[in-house]
């Protein structure tokens, strides 16, 4: 078993590991955000690696209230958990399900299961954000210390990001230059998206001791008291967002098949079902981005930039995803609350509390934003277009920081996904990415106008408005007087949209010294 450092917290533990036989040592492949075992790059080497493999899920439950899961998100990993056991039992790999309470308690917890079955080698997928990385190096500290071997692999993203730069090697800060060679470094080197097939199931028993401490451990919770969640959103999002991989993969399948084609049209329309809808899947690692591009590149008849428009936008949405997980391993403090563009740190942000909680509730008086914000609340989920809508609400029409917005997302998304939301908020409060200047300040009149023409969405989300007609129901207020918004029980508008898009273009101005 591994003899591990002195100032190692499982120093204890290690004296009463239960194999102590060489012969019997195994393998761990330790699951964070790659719920399954297609595409699995770490779990393919374990498998491969000619020992018993035991498999390991840490309950993180300190790590995730500090980085602000929703509990939809918990719930649904708490979900997929229960496929991947049955995935991983086919290949006789048993799933040991641990909790860490605290942050902290992830290492010693990791440490004691490697000691407790005696692994000599742990396999996992490398996690790209800053606390997750210093985690896994220590970890991998204290392994290699203690003569276990570990193997980092990739399984969140097509390209690494050391295989796209500029011409002078340095890293991309705009998206469409980075797109493009992304694509030519995918062109070139096709193999790219070469999908890992599940690995054959483990030949190699599991000696009894071992199987017995999994057996002991395989316990998954229906529900975690930390992330209570009302009892109709769970029922929602169980019909929603049923778990497993084959989901996600039929998804896949059906999307490209059936809505791919029309794809560049109509993605911009919240009302339409015209996106794929597997983020969710993606941000629990239950698809991979390769398997999503591989199978749109085969549709497309191999080609990432030309070809059928539908497909070809759809993959460039999937670079997006692609491009922001790159920002965060180029640019690392994004991860540290900063913005990208630093000189925006100038901005005086609004930190209005009663303006911040009408904009969560839904109440702001502009019905698309209000629609968009109770899709959030009600659904756990919302389209792209309405988190652009409802994000330049919040940081261009009251200038709050877009900070508040990126966590309140987080506290309620199913998708919640650090670099893919961080990159959007900062993207849309012009302190990110976005090649344009600071003036790209959504309209949210004309917006609602353009892409919920007949006011589906907001009828649907926002049902007080149900009855008014569509010349009216994207300003209430232009037609109907405050006594009449109060009988139906609709705010009148919180901000004047143009007043306060000058007033924010003024405080960008001033902050950038111009
Ligand atoms: P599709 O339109 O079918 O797109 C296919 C895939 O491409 C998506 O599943 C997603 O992985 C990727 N993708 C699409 N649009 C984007 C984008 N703008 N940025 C990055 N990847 C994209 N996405 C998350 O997964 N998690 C988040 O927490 C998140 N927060 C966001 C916050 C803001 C303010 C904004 C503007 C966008 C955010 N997005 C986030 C991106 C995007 O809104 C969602 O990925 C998309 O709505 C998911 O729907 P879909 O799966 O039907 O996407």
């Amino acid at each position: 078993s591994p003899t591990l450092s002195p100032e190692s917290p499982t120093v204890g533990t290690a004296k009463r590991s239960r194999s102590t036989d060489a012969s019997q040592a195994t393998s761990l492949m330790w699951f964070r955000t790659d719920l399954r075992v297609f595409d699995n790059e770490a779990l393919s080497k374990a498998c491969a690696a000619g020992r018993p493999v035991v498999a390991l899920f840490v309950i993180a439950k300190g790590e995730w209230k500090h980085h602000d899961f929703a509990p939809i998100k918990v719930d649904f990993v708490l979900r997929n958990l229960r496929t991947l056991a049955q995935s991983l039992a086919k290949l006789n790999i048993p799933l040991v399900v641990r909790t860490a309470d605290a942050v902290k308690d992830v290492r010693p917890v990791v440490l004691d299961v490697v000691s407790q079955i005696g692994a000599k080698k742990v396999f996992w997928n490398k996690e790209l954000e800053i606390d997750e990385s210093r985690r896994d190096a220590r970890i991998a500290e204290d392994l290699t210390a203690a003569g276990v071997t570990v193997s980092v692999n990739n399984s969140q993203m097509v390209v690494l990001p050391d295989l796209v730069f500029t011409k002078d090697r340095s890293p991309y800060t705009v998206y469409t230059p980075y797109k493009n060679c992304w694509i030519s470094v995918v062109d070139a080197s096709p193999n790219l998206l070469d999908l890992i097939p599940v690995p054959d199931p483990v030949a190699a028993a599991l000696p009894e001791i071992v199987a017995n401490y999994a057996k002991e451990h395989s316990e998954i919770p229906d529900a975690l008291d930390e992330f209570p969640m009302p009892d109709e959103l769970r029922k929602r999002a169980h019909a929603e967002w049923p778990a497993g991989e084959r989901v996600a993969h039929e998804r896949l399948v059906t999307f490209l098949e059936q809505r791919g084609a029309r794809y560049k049209d109509e993605r911009d329309f919240p009302a339409k079902p015209s996106t794929s809808r597997l983020s969710t899947y993606q941000a629990s690692g239950v698809i991979s981005s390769k398997l999503c591009v591989r199978l749109a590149w085969e549709a497309n008849h191999k080609r990432l930039a030309t070809g059928q428009p539908g497909l070809v936008h759809w993959i460039s949405e999937v670079v997006w995803r692609e491009f922001y997980r790159y920002i965060l391993v180029k640019f690392p403090r994004v991860c540290m609350n900063k913005p990208f563009k630093l000189e925006t740190d100038r901005v005086a942000w609004s930190y209005d509390k009663e303006k911040f909680e009408s904009w969560c509730e839904g109440k702001t008086g502009y019905p698309i934003v209000d629609a968009a914000m109770r899709q959030l609340n009600t659904t756990g989920w919302m389209h792209n277009r309405l988190r652009m809508i409802a994000a330049s609400f919040l940081t261009k029409d009251l200038l709050i920081d877009w900070r508040w917005g990126e966590k309140y997302f987080m506290q309620n998304l199913i998708d919640g996904d650090f670099a893919s939301n961080n990159g959007g908020w900062q993207w849309t409060a012009s302190t990110g990415t976005d090649s344009q200047p600071y003036f790209r300040i959504f309209n949210p009149l004309l917006q609602s106008e353009k892409f919920d023409p007949e006011g589906v969405l907001i009828r649907e989300f926002v049902p007080e408005l149900a009855g008014l007609s569509n010349d009216v129901i994207h300003e209430p207020s232009r037609k109907l007087s405050s006594k009449q918004l109060a009988r139906i029980g609709y705010p009148e508008p919180m901000v004047d949209h143009g007043a306060a898009r000058n007033k924010c273009i003024a405080e960008f101005k001033r902050a950038s010294g111009k």
